[in-house]
């Protein structure tokens, strides 16, 4: 079973720290300040092998030098990307590229569009669900902007690479942009049930 603890980070970004149940190994996801996940690990017993990094923007990678400089053995504990605009990146990833990392499995879904080297994660544990780190390329209710590509390539991204993925699988976003992402779907559909239904689970 994948194990996933949420961390707020910033004005409203996630960080994850990731790991298989009952195991002392994690790896995190865009730890834009990671000292604040380096405390909660160390509270709790937990040794970081590893960062998967969603995409080059500041507020998901600005946290790696930092990083570096906490973890500087690049070999035990690496840092993933799919873009060179990541500062101390040590393995860029293309799309499809399956890994192991603290017992965990790894898959990189390249979803170019927020930015051109932006990468999902798709992590599966020794049982259970798997999961996937969207980024800033799906939100609760809404998809990041295009800033580096077209909306034919969001369209893949979440209608052909992101749904591919088992229904069991568990979402963790990069943002927490649920009740704007609502209300703008509500003024563009407004009858829209599901809108409807989401928005009144906020209230
Ligand atoms: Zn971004």
């Amino acid at each position: 079973m994948v194990h996933v603890q949420v961390v707020r980070a910033l004005e409203d970004n996630f960080m994850y720290i990731v790991r298989n149940e009952n195991d002392d190994k994690v790896l995190v996801v865009d730890p834009v300040e990671p000292e604040k996940i380096q405390n909660i690990c160390v509270k709790d017993n937990l040794t970081i092998v590893g960062a998967l990094i969603t995409h080059h923007h500041w507020d998901h990678a600005g946290g790696t030098p930092a990083f570096r400089k906490a973890f500087p053995d690049s070999q035990q504990v690496p840092i993933f990307g799919g873009d060179d605009r990541i500062e101390h990146v040590d393995k860029i990833l293309k799309h499809d590229e399956e890994f192991e990392q603290a017992g965990l499995k790894i898959r990189s879904l390249s979803t170019p569009c927020h930015t051109r080297g932006h990468v999902c994660y798709h992590v599966s544990g020794k049982n259970g669900p798997g999961v996937v780190f969207t980024g800033d390329t799906l939100f609760i209710a809404g998809c990041g902007k295009f800033f580096e590509g077209s909306a034919d390539q969001m369209h893949r991204n979440l209608n052909e690479i992101l749904a591919s993925l088992p229904d069991s699988t568990l979402v963790y976003v990069g943002h927490e942009y649920t009740a704007t992402n609502l209300k703008f779907a509500e003024s563009v559909e407004p009858g829209n049930q599901k809108v409807i239904d989401k928005l009144k689970m906020g209230n």
